[in-house]
This record gives structure tokens, C-alpha cells and sequence, in this order.
């Protein structure tokens, strides 16, 4: 028997669902991965997750070269690419991992379809989560959208079962022995580096493995470091989440057995990914829609000018700017920052959720539809489990609480790093002489605050309230 395993957001090959169920029931298995010209064909063409998962997939090639296969890739639409390989390889079967996105999902709803006409079956497998789709449902059935309910759940559930990893070195042999497979530059697929090793990211399972080694040095102070951005708190480990250069069951297994404090509150961020991912999977619509169907109503003023001078990080506020710096230099976002930023759009600036998480995905390394819908939706107060929408951050008070000495914007901000104290939250209370000392004139140097919060939360809770 021969098959294909499809590798999509699972570009390793150590604990993975497919592979290994392909390896075990078949004698010759050909890994394949398809650049989607359906997905590719809408990002710009400098696209740092593009250099990643390129980066990471020549990785992988090797490794499989080393164990005497190699890696088959097509630059195609997937609905047809993979039944096309799948006749030309004269499998009988097609193995991947589950993908809950709703194109995803349509995508495979097709690719089974061609498959089936040519009397080729499509297995399908649990993967990139512990708990899936209804795995963690209520006693009468539904859906969890509340998380802390969800996450009690998620956690009684939890066994070792479910963490276990698939023990795939032993069927290795079983990869298929290919002919050397080409691989396509970056520019054959029509894209130009992003400047990823810039970035100092490392891509592939070795940078995986590399900043979980890190990380569980730091694990247990977690629950302490996790808010300030300044402070190397967080793992920075959702590139590799996003594109299975890591193994959920790995971390989650060592986070749970570790037991810390730190290490609870992590797993409990992992919880979250879980819990945004089956809000996708029972309510398709909230790509379009406010999870609470009746906040679609929100009349959003929508003003471009105050939504280019957030995307550019120019908006007076520091700690706001210095996030949106952040995001556009690097591709990636402190969570305490990201929570800052969504919550300044829409309650501050009083523009469309939508259009703050468009950009997000635009930008990010990291993107997750579940997540960033779910982030997105929470900040704006319209989607499950939301803070209610008169709670709204004060920018000011998230800037002196959570990046207190101003390190932070310093490094993103650099033309207000002389103002001293307090006055680097607020350079507009600044009197002119402080000003004048550290070099800074309002409005030309930086920019003089683009709205007043307290003005801006009065029309934000009238909107709201209409
Ligand atoms: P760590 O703190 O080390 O957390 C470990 C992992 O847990 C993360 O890698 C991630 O997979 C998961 N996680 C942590 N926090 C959350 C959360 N609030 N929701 C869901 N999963 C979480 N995360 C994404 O992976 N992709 C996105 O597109 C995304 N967009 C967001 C948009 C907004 C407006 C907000 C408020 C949050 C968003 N998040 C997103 C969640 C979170 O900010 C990032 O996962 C986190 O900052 C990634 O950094 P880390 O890997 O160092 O996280």
C-alpha cells in the first residue's frame, strides 16, 4: 500500500498524527506539501510567514534526505495538486492533519471529493490541538463560549492519553525511496525575502526546539514576567504553534507535568488556543461577524486617517506606537501589547474591529484566524467570553503598569529616549523646557496625541450603548 501524507501546518516530523498513522498502516509513504496558489496568490510579495514556512520546508527536505526520501512539493492549487499527485504516485490513500479553518475545511471537503472519484480515500487526523471540534462540550451538548468553564473542562478531560506522542522513529524506514526531488527558490514561487533572518527568527524544528530549551528555563516565572513587554517573559513560541515546527502534545505535556505556577498559567494560554479554535469550528460566521450577532450593528465612524497613523505606530500614544512599531518591524506583538493596541482601535480611535484584525493578519508571523479573531473580538467587547464594553483600557495607565521605567517604548520609540520619568508615557504633559531638553518638538518629532482618551471613551460608550 502507498499513500501521501500532506503536510500543511505540520512541518515536522517527529509527533506527528499523520505521518505516523500513514507509516503504520502502509509500506511506502511519499510526504508531500503543496504552496497553495489559493492562499499565496492574495499576500504581498515579501511575506515573512512565506520565508518561514519556505525556510522550515528546506529543513525538513534534509532531514528526509538523510533518511534516504525526500520531499515532494507543488506550486498549484491544492484542490487539484493533490489528487493529480495522488494518480501520479498510484496511492491509495491521502493522509494529513486536520485543519478547522472554514477554508480549510471547504478545501478538503473538495480535495475528498476528487480523491473519492478515483477510488482514493482521504484520512484525516487530530493533530495541531489536545481537544478538538465537540471534544469539549457542556453537559447538554453545546458549545463552551465562556473560557474559565471551558478551561475547567479541558483540564478534568486531560490525561496522559491524550499527550502522548507518536512514536514514529521505528517506521521511518517506511518512507518512500524518491528520485531527488526539486526544491523552488523563493523566487520560483514568486516571492523576495522578507528579511526573516533579520529578525533573529529561526525557523524550522531546530528553532522550535531552540526557544522551548530556552523557555523552561524560564518557565516557572512565567506567571511574574508574562505582562511586561520589556521583560523576556513569554516563550515567542506561536510561529512555531502556528506551523508545527513544535508539537502541542510536547509542550502541553511538560507544562502540565512541570506543574509550576508559571507553568500552569502557560498551559492555560495553550488552553486559550484550543478554546478560539473549536469558537471557529462551531461558529464558522465569526470571520465575518461579531460573535454576539447584534454588535454587527456597531456604527463605527471608521476615520482613515486615525486608523493609518495607528498601522504606522503614529498616534501620539507611546506605548500604543511603540506596540505597532513592534509589529511592523518584527512581525510579532507582546499579548499585554496586543491587548493595548486592538483595545486603543476600537475604543480609542473608534474604528471597525475588522479592520484592526485585518491588519493583524497582514503583519503577523504568528496570524491564527482562531486566535486573532478571537484577541480581536474580546478587545472589542463583541465576541464569547468578552470583557464587557464599558471596561475600556486606559492607555496611560496600561503604559505606566506594565512598561513602568518606559524601556520598551525607548527601544521602538527612540526619539522620545530622553525624556526622563513618568513623562515618557506622557510627552504631551511635558512643559515646553522638558521638552525642548530632550530634544523633542510635538508634532514634528513626534507626533502631538492624534484624540483625548477621556473624550474618546465618552463617544466610544455612546456607541456602544446605541
Ligand atoms: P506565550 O505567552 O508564550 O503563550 C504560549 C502560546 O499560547 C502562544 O504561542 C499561543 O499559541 C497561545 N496563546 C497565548 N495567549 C493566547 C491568547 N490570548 N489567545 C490564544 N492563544 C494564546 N496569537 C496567535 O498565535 N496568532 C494571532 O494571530 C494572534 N492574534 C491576537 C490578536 C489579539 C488582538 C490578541 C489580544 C491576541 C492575539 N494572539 C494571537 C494571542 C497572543 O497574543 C499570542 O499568542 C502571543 O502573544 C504569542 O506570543 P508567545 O508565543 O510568546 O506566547
Amino acid at each position: 500500500k502507498v499513500a501521501l501524507v500532506w503536510l500543511r501546518r505540520d512541518i515536522r516530523l517527529f509527533d506527528h498524527a499523520a505521518l505516523y498513522h500513514a507509516l503504520k498502516e502502509c509500506d511506502q509513504v511519499i510526504p508531500v506539501f503543496v504552496f497553495d496558489t489559493a492562499i499565496l496568490d492574495t499576500l504581498p510579495r515579501a511575506d515573512r510567514r512565506v520565508e518561514f514556512i519556505h525556510a522550515s520546508l528546506r529543513a525538513l527536505k534534509s532531514e528526509l534526505q538523510r533518511a534516504d526520501s525526500d520531499l515532494v512539493i507543488r506550486h498549484a492549487d491544492a484542490v487539484t495538486a493533490i489528487p493529480t499527485l495522488a494518480a501520479e504516485f498510484s496511492v491509495s490513500a491521502v493522509y494529513t492533519n486536520r485543519d478547522y479553518e472554514p477554508h480549510a475545511i471547504q478545501r478538503d471537503k473538495k480535495v475528498a471529493t476528487a480523491l473519492r472519484q478515483q477510488g482514493i480515500a482521504l484520512h484525516t487526523f487530530k493533530d495541531q490541538v489536545i481537544f478538538e471540534q465537540d471534544e469539549i462540550i457542556t453537559q447538554s451538548g453545546t458549545m463552551y463560549s465562556v473560557f474559565t468553564p471551558y478551561k475547567r473542562a479541558w483540564l478534568t478531560q486531560l490525561n496522559d492519553f491524550y499527550l502522548r506522542s507518536y512514536p514514529i522513529k521505528r517506521y521511518l524506514h517506511r518512507l518512500a525511496r524518491l528520485a531527488a526531488q526539486p526544491f523552488p527558490s523563493l523566487q520560483e514561487l514568486h516571492f523576495e525575502p522578507a528579511g526573516l533572518a533579520d529578525l533573529s527568527i529561526q525557523p524550522g524544528v531546530i528553532g522550535g526546539e531552540t526557544l522551548f530549551e530556552n523557555f523552561k528555563q524560564r518557565i516557572e516565572r512565567y506567571h511574574l514576567t508574562r505582562d511586561f513587554p520589556s521583560i523576556k517573559g513569554p516563550s515567542y513560541l506561536s510561529v512555531h504553534l502556528r506551523f508545527g515546527t513544535v508539537s502541542i502534545r510536547e509542550l502541553a505535556a511538560y507544562a502540565w507535568h512541570q506543574g509550576s505556577r508559571g507553568a500552569q498559567t502557560w498551559l492555560t494560554e495553550l488552553i486559550w488556543r484550543e478554546f478560539y479554535q473549536q469558537v471557529l469550528w462551531h461558529r464558522p460566521e465569526v470571520e465575518h461577524h461579531a460573535f454576539k450577532r447584534n454588535y454587527d450593528a456597531l456604527a463605527f465612524p471608521n476615520d482613515k486617517t486615525l486608523f493609518t497613523a495607528w498601522c504606522q505606530g503614529q498616534t501620539g500614544y507611546p506605548i500604543v506606537d511603540a506596540a505597532m512599531r513592534q509589529l511592523n518591524q518584527t512581525g510579532y506583538m507582546h499579548n499585554r501589547l496586543r491587548m493595548i493596541a486592538a483595545s486603543f482601535l476600537v475604543k480609542d480611535l473608534l474604528v471597525d474591529w475588522r479592520w484592526g484584525e485585518r491588519y493583524f493578519a497582514e503583519q503577523l508571523i504568528d496570524y491564527d484566524l482562531a486566535s486573532n479573531n478571537g484577541g480581536w473580538q474580546w478587545a472589542a467587547g463583541t465576541g464569547c467570553d468578552a470583557q464587557p464594553y464599558f471596561r475600556i483600557f486606559n492607555p496611560v495607565t496600561q503604559s505606566t503598569k506594565f512598561d513602568s521605567d518606559g524601556k520598551f517604548i525607548r527601544r521602538y520609540c527612540p526619539e522620545l529616549s530622553a525624556l526622563q520619568g513618568n513623562k515618557i508615557h506622557t510627552p504631551w504633559l511635558a512643559d515646553p523646557a522638558t521638552l525642548n531638553a530632550a530634544g523633542i518638538t510635538l508634532g514634528k518629532d513626534y507626533p502631538s496625541p492624534v484624540v483625548d482618551h477621556a473624550d474618546q471613551r465618552h463617544q466610544a460608550l455612546a456607541l456602544f450603548k446605541r
